[in-house]
Formats: structure tokens, C-alpha cells, sequence
């Protein structure tokens, strides 16, 4: 099925509407929300998944587009260098999507990049720079 994971960012005066109803209700899309900060009269931010038919998609992004939701595809990616990983598992307690794991009876550490949001947690904790964000 495809998938699109966008950042949408709603003015203050759109900050109460119902999106995510919408968007599965009118549009037929399942919507994941990864990360959101919602402050009341400021700007907010979401960042979410969106999955469902390819006509559905492009319905909900037209949807969005025209509600006044500032849509942008999210731009950056979390790049886990394998070969810099010490596995030293300092990152784990840290990735709130368990996109990064580790196997306990070989305690090596992981990565899905599928899972990964780019919350970029771990770009801070890692001692030895295994984890880069791609632009
Ligand atoms: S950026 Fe790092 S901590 Fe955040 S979800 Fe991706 S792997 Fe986990
Ligand atoms: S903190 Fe860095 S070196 Fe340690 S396990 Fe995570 S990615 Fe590997």
C-alpha cells in the first residue's frame, strides 16, 4: 500500500479542525502519527504516515493543501553507519520507535529504517558518530 510520511504545519486558526477525521473518514487513508507539538495559539506541527490507495493519497494531500495545511514531505532521513556502531547500546533507551534494537543474547544493535521518524535522538547520545541525518 502506499505510504507518504509528511510534516504538516497548522496555523493557529486551524489548530482545533478535525484533520486526521478527514483525512480517514472522506479519504479513506490510515494516518499514523509519528511525532506532534500542538500549542494552543501558535503554530503547530505534526508529523504522520499516511498509507491507502494512490488516488486516496492524492485526495488527502489536495484536502490538506486547500484547509491551509502546509504540507511537506519529510526531508530528512536517519543514516545508521554499521561499520562506526561499537554496539555499545547507548542509543537504545533513547529511539522512542524502537527503530534501533538490540538482539540480547548477541547484543548487536540494529537498525530499521522503516520505524525511524528522524526524532534525531540518537544523532545526540551516539559517542561514535554511527548515526548522520541525510538531507
Ligand atoms: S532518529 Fe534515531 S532515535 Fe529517532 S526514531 Fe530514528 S533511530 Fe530512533
Ligand atoms: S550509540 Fe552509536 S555506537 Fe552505540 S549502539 Fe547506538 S549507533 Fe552504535
Amino acid at each position: 500500500m502506499p505510504k507518504k510520511r509528511v510534516v504538516l504545519t497548522f496555523p493557529p486558526s486551524l489548530v482545533s479542525q478535525p484533520v486526521t477525521y478527514h483525512l480517514v473518514k472522506d479519504y479513506d487513508l490510515m494516518v499514523n502519527i509519528l511525532r506532534g507539538v500542538v500549542t494552543p495559539n501558535e503554530e503547530s506541527g505534526l508529523v504522520v504516515e499516511l498509507s491507502g490507495a494512490k488516488h486516496a493519497l492524492e485526495g488527502g494531500m489536495k484536502y490538506l493543501s486547500e484547509t491551509g495545511i502546509h504540507v511537506q514531505p519529510l526531508g530528512q532521513d536517519i543514516k545508521w553507519h554499521e561499520d562506526k556502531c561499537t554496539h555499545c547500546t547507548a542509543c537504545i533507551p533513547a529511539c522512542p520507535t524502537q527503530a534501533l534494537t538490540v538482539d540480547r543474547e548477541s547484543m548487536e544493535v540494529s537498525f530499521e529504517k522503516d520505524k525511524c521518524i528522524a526524532c534525531e535522538l540518537c544523532i545526540q547520545i551516539c559517542p561514535y558518530r554511527a548515526l548522520e541525518i541525510q538531507f
